[in-house]
């Protein structure tokens, strides 16, 4: 990668793409009743994030807690400057998008056939025909359309994947006329090197502005991973999820999706122009953390209570 495109790249607006309505809430339990995900969404539209990820049109009976992304589509408020996108498996799920009015649509696949057949019950093979007709149809009708590529660091089954697969699975994707790609660090395990060397390949085929980095903060590395991939590289967009929401199924009681204001906080210090109120996403969380029943883990959020409770002893 070129320092001065990263350079360049590194002046824009960072993309927060705000995952917590679904990614997050198809790991609970629990069903958090439709209108509260629905006054979730609108407090999410006001933190500054561009984009949130409000819903998914899979089975109602694989996944029950998105069974309503229909209802929640139509009664959201819709900000100007803010796109609602929501998950499509396939035909069928595209036509209840459509019904719904939504603008944005994501696919998604993985790097390694283990993932996929486990994830979608369909080899990356299969997976990437079974989205042909439904990305056609979408641009058709002006949709745009994300894609999805799960286990492109580490597969919890086959262990770590070169790069290879993934931009060979990222071609693909973009030939069959997907906007944007996002890489999906499913276990948390990355390091900043495997970073760099999967965008140091990703990068001889697809500008910046195309990529999306989905990271788990497993291991503590999700941090790490995206500075690397802003300040290196000129990454700016980002899916993560108010207050770290959404688990990780592969590493039980670890956290998940890396928090949306750790996100936003650390990439602020860093110099990145972030148009997000951490503050504002932080009161997501923690009406987020009362719908599911449980605390939510952001540091960001750990340290503003910190703060009240500090004694005001000096030494
Ligand atoms: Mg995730």
């Amino acid at each position: 990668m070129l320092s001065s495109a990263a350079h360049d790249s590194r002046r824009l607006p960072v993309r927060i793409i705000e995952v917590s309505p679904r990614d997050g809430l198809q790991h609970e339990a629990v069903f958090v009743p439709t209108a509260r995900k629905i006054a979730l969404i609108n407090a999410l539209s006001r933190t500054g994030v561009a984009e949130i990820e409000a819903g998914s049109f899979v089975s109602p009976a694989a996944i029950p807690q998105l069974a309503d992304s229909d209802e929640v589509f139509r009664a959201i408020d819709r900000i100007p400057g803010v796109t609602y996108s929501a998950l499509v498996p396939n035909e069928r799920g595209f036509e209840r998008a459509r019904a719904a009015a939504v603008k944005k649509i994501a696919v998604f696949t993985a790097a390694s056939d283990s993932f996929a057949i486990h994830n979608i019950k369909a080899t990356v093979s299969e997976s990437l025909a079974r989205f042909r007709p439904i990305v056609l149809a979408a641009k058709r009708d002006g949709m745009l359309v994300r894609g999805y590529i799960s286990t492109a660091v580490f597969c919890p089954y086959e262990g770590r994947i070169s790069p290879m697969p993934v931009l060979d699975v990222m071609m693909r994707l973009l030939d069959l006329g997907v906007d944007e790609v996002s890489l999906g660090e499913t276990i948390g395990k990355a390091s900043p090197s495997e970073i760099r060397a999967l965008l140091d390949l990703l990068l001889t085929r697809i500008e910046p502005a195309r990529l999306s980095l989905h990271v788990h903060d497993t291991y503590g590395m999700a941090i790490a991973n995206v500075l690397t991939a802003w300040w290196d590289y000129g990454i700016t967009a980002f899916d993560c999820s108010a207050g770290g929401l959404g688990g990780c199924p592969y590493a039980p009681g670890a956290s998940g999706n890396v928090a949306t204001e750790d996100v936003v906080f650390a990439l602020k210090a860093s110099g990145a122009l972030v148009p997000v109120d951490e503050k504002l996403v932080v009161h997501c969380a923690q009406q987020l953390s009362v719908l599911v029943r449980h605390p939510l883990n952001s540091r960001f959020s750990r340290i503003q209570e910190d703060r009240a409770t500090q004694p005001t002893v000096k030494v």
